[in-house]
């Protein structure tokens, strides 16, 4: 019965919270900065939408707008990455500093071109096993 009640809630979730792609995450980080100078943002598409996330949040003050892809997507910058690539702000850098590359996101990931990180996806397989063991 609580099996049921479980499919239920998740049936009903499945409707509101997106599927995350997951990744096996291998190596080791050269240090080279490309991540601090050169990322995107799931959910500010404004120069507005930046100011808010920015007066909400002040983590996201260290972070500017550098420029827009070819797609007219903001690329972002933090103010904090020293020329050599490294992070003047180590200790109290934030979260999402700490935990990149995270395993779990929404969109297929793409690490930046000389990264040490290596991500690959779980396949179909890896799933069926996790949810077996
Ligand atoms: S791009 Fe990769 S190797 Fe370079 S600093 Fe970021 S995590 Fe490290
Ligand atoms: S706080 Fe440090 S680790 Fe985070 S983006 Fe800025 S320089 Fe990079």
């Amino acid at each position: 019965m609580l099996d049921f009640i479980f499919s239920i809630i998740n049936e009903i979730r499945s409707y509101f919270v997106a599927e995350k792609v997951e990744y096996e995450i291998t190596g080791e980080c050269k240090k080279c900065g490309k991540c601090c100078n050169y990322m995107y943002s799931v959910d500010t598409y404004t120069e507005k939408e930046f100011k808010i996330m920015q007066f909400l949040f002040p983590k996201y003050r260290r972070f500017y707008i550098k420029g827009k892809d070819e797609y007219g997507n903001f690329i972002f910058a933090c103010k904090l990455v020293t020329p050599e690539g490294l992070c003047s702000d180590y200790k109290r850098r934030p979260a999402m500093c700490r935990n990149y590359p995270v395993k779990k996101i929404y969109f297929p990931a793409k690490l930046h071109d000389g990264c040490g990180y290596k991500i690959s996806t779980k396949s179909f397989e890896d799933y069926l096993k996790k949810d077996k063991s």
